[in-house]
């Protein structure tokens, strides 16, 4: 473990071994515990815009914005104001609200694939439920993910991250089935032909391919030109379904998404995190002769007691109208180009290797060389080294994810002042580790 001795954390770590004792790890979401870079947990007290303060009054510039929604920063007064005044009629209906056409009306004018949405509780559930979508809809079982991309924790795609071109897919963790995974069917990111391949072997038993349009959830991996293209032409070919996971990079990358950015319409999409703009809120749309298959216009069950509460539906609408104003995506893609240039040039000038970029409001760096295209890429980063510096960087103030296998976010609660501030941290701590 890292020395934290420039750091009070007394509070923190008081609460986080209460912690361990009520939960398992202490947490509610593993990788919150910081198990992969060494060290205790910060104990958070309250978060506005850039900013975090921890429980012992240390103030951090963050990163990781609550894991993505806190795009427009957090806590933001529209947001907040919004959500008072639906909060006094209410927390959850459990019937029709007004507020579900809104959202659902500005996630179909936003992401081009989607012509009909439906409202879920987490990125998870989306997921979940658009994986029985893909397969109601095409009658075939079989689905392809690709290695290093994170679709939420269902069953079936708990599949062991690296294991290749995989015939049968190995469960990721204990309690998942053999026969829960025996339908997925991983490949590498970026390669086409190991999924030309998968698509040769099976043509007639695939119901589609999800994948994460730019990687988030193995650290930042960009897809490579054609790449996007290319499974779009071969899931077309072999009568598959293209399902893009758009939970992180929806309304990030751009406010139509990757899809957007990339000019490449999958069939259907999922959606999660900025859609509810720091409330539990997934969603799952796309194509309408295929949404039209769900309960109640068609036969594939889904349902939810707390689904498109009108809490969660105002606060991912009052962050729509934030993100849809002029230059927001300018303004995002300018300030993280800024934090992701320099963070390369300091690591080149203090002598580590160093490989990484950034899209809009979403940026990685590996310590490694690189080029990174997938997971097995990225597994070559210097973790022991990401650890120093992860440590080194929360000394400094300032909060990145634990953990060098996920990506960082900016909002447009970022200045240059934070930026500046940051990349004069890194370069110290750069020096030292
Ligand atoms: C976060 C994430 C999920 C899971 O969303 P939860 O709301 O955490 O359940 C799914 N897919 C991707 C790409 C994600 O980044």
């Amino acid at each position: 473990m890292v020395s934290t001795t420039s750091l009070k954390t007394s509070k923190s770590e008081e609460i986080f071994a209460a912690a361990q004792k009520l939960m398992p790890g202490g947490v509610n979401s593993p990788v919150r515990a910081f198990k992969s870079v060494g060290g205790e947990p910060i104990v958070f007290d309250r978060v506005k815009g850039a900013y975090i303060w921890d429980v012992d009054g240390n103030q951090y510039i963050d990163y990781v914005g609550t894991w993505g929604p806190a795009i427009c920063g957090h806590a933001h007064p529209e947001v907040i104001a919004a959500l008072q005044e639906a909060l006094a009629k209410g927390t959850s209906f459990g019937a029709p609200c007004a507020l579900e056409n809104v959202l659902a009306e500005m996630v179909i004018d936003a992401v081009p694939s989607v012509e009909m949405v439906r409202f879920v509780n987490s990125g998870t559930e989306a997921c979940m439920a658009v994986i029985r979508l893909m397969r109601a809809f095409t009658k075939r079982d079989k689905i392809i993910k690709f290695a290093g991309c994170y679709h939420g924790h269902a069953d079936m795609l708990l599949v062991q991250a690296g294991s290749g071109v995989a015939t049968l897919g190995l469960p990721d963790s204990p309690g998942v089935p053999q026969s829960a995974t025996a339908n997925t069917l991983t490949a590498p990111y970026n390669d086409l032909e190991a999924v030309k391949a998968i698509f040769e072997a099976n043509p007639d038993s695939i119901a589609g391919a999800i994948l994460e349009p730019v990687v988030g959830n193995s650290g930042f991996i960009p897809p490579q030109p054609g790449f996007l293209e290319g499974l779009r032409e071969l899931t077309q070919k072999y009568g598959a379904l293209l399902v893009l996971d758009e939970v992180m990079t929806g309304f990030r990358i751009a406010y139509g998404g990757a899809q957007e950015k990339f000019g490449v319409t999958p069939d259907l999409t999922t959606l999660g995190k900025v859609i509810g703009g720091g409330l539990p809120v997934g969603a799952y749309g796309g194509r309408q002769d295929i949404m039209s298959m769900v309960a109640p216009a068609g036969p594939m069950y889904q349902a939810g007691t707390l689904s498109g509460n009108p809490l969660a539906m105002t606060a991912g609408i009052e962050t729509l109208k934030l993100l849809k104003k002029a230059g927001t995506y300018e303004q995002l893609d300018r300030i993280t180009k800024k934090l992701s240039a320099g963070l390369l040039q300091i690591a080149k000038e203090t002598g580590h290797e160093s490989c990484g970029g950034q899209i809009s409001a979403m940026f990685g760096m590996f310590f490694t060389a690189g080029p990174v295209h997938n997971y097995e890429d990225a597994k070559k980063s210097d973790a022991a080294k990401f650890s120093r510096f992860h440590r080194g960087m929360l000394e400094h103030g300032i909060y990145l994810a634990p953990s060098q296998f996920e990506a960082g976010f900016t909002s447009l609660a970022h200045t240059d002042e934070d930026i500046e501030k940051t990349l004069a941290a890194a370069r110290a701590v750069m020096s030292g580790i």
